[in-house]
């Protein structure tokens, strides 16, 4: 177990902050303030140790010039938690793929994605992922572990640095299932929130889905946006795509959907990957605005994007455009989402460790 404070004890101001265990990324304030304390310094240094961590983006302590040289011999070897970037990959619409070495020589894949006045970063969740959708990448090469905070928050750190601007929003849609590690998630909200400054309703959570684990999310009342990946109208369909449907029904599914929008009073956004002949026939269409219909919700088509290991196909335009019209004469708000990225095997589910 890590000693990560949990998103509560961070928030409550009542609560005693815990005691602080490097590597320091994913700290607040207050936390390195009594971190440089319990070393020796003045308070006033958790200040500055804060914005040489997260403004200045210093990657050793060492390098923080306004520390006394003695004292920053001394925490050399301290870790801030910074990953080095193992490989760099830009495709032509300007999306960066990056492979990031992290402490334990592991890789996990990260995106930056520009756009007009928005830089958005695709930050994973997990080294690897155990859910093992059939259409996905990330599944196909199983799983090894879950991210720490600083892991994620460093992979927003990261594109900002290269891309040398600011991080406007942040997708928690890259490696890994996120509600299989709520609290590093939540302890990386709190401080990509609070520490780099990102709005929380910049920042949105994707999830195929874990029982509980919505209603959970839903209690901690954030201003997020949560996006379930459904891509399925029905059990028999969702069971053959995703494994885990097997054990987490449809109908458990959205009925836990129902409490979030309930309990926080948000819309959330379905995802469903267009698969031809699979799952993007009219008929599916009709059968999905059927268990939306009054749902505070949006759905979000991502046509497929190809990966080696299966041959499903991205459905044609046309196809796309009268799934969509489907949903629209049924009242049910829809777009579609091209990914970004595709060339350089940056889109969404084509992530996984390899260089090509
Ligand atoms: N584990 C999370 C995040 C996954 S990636 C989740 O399941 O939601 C974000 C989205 O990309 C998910 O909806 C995922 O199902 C989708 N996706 C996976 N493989 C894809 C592919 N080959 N083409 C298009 N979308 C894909």
């Amino acid at each position: 177990m890590s000693a990560t404070p949990s998103i509560s004890q961070v928030d409550s101001p009542t609560s005693k902050t815990l005691e602080l265990i490097p590597p320091l990324l994913g700290a607040s304030v207050s936390e390195l303030t009594a971190w440089v304390q319990q070393q020796g310094q003045p308070a006033y240094r958790g200040k500055q140790l804060h914005d040489w961590i997260y403004h200045k983006q210093v990657r050793s302590l060492a390098d923080i010039s306004v520390f006394p040289k003695q004292w920053r011999a001394e925490v050399a070897d301290i870790p801030i938690g910074r990953s080095t970037i193992h490989y760099r990959k830009t495709a032509p619409d300007g999306t960066v793929k990056y492979l990031l070495q992290l402490a334990d020589g592991q890789i996990v894949e990260t995106v930056g994605i520009p756009a007009e006045r928005r830089l958005t970063v695709c930050v994973s969740t997990q080294v690897g992922c155990p859910m093992a959708c059939d259409f996905c990448a990330t599944g196909k090469g199983g799983y090894t572990r879950n991210l720490g905070r600083h892991e994620i928050i460093d992979q927003v750190l990261t594109v900002q640095e290269d891309f040398q601007e600011r991080v406007s929003n942040v997708v928690f849609m890259g490696m890994g299932e996120p509600l299989l590690n709520v609290d590093n998630v939540l302890g990386a909200i709190t401080s990509l929130n609070q520490d780099v400054g990102i709005g929380q309703r910049m920042l949105t959570v994707s999830t195929v889905g874990i029982r509980d684990r919505i209603r959970q999310f839903a209690q901690h009342h954030l201003q997020v946006t949560l996006a379930v990946s459904l891509h399925a109208p029905n059990q028999v369909l969702r069971e053959q795509l995703i494994p885990s449907a097997r054990s987490y029904p449809l109908e458990d599914l959205l009925a836990e959907c129902r409490e979030y929008v309930i309990i926080t009073g948000r819309r959330l956004t379905f995802e469903y990957v267009l698969l031809a002949g699979v799952n993007d026939l009219p008929e599916h269409a009709l059968e999905l605005a059927k268990h939306l219909r009054g749902f505070q919700s949006h759905v979000n088509l991502i046509p497929y994007n190809p990966i080696q290991e299966v041959d499903y196909q991205r459905p044609k335009h046309d196809r796309i455009q009268a799934f969509v019209n489907v949903l629209q004469q049924q009242n049910i708000a829809v777009t579609v989402r091209y990914s970004r990225g595709l060339e350089a095997d940056a889109a969404c589910g084509q992530l996984r460790v390899n260089k090509k």
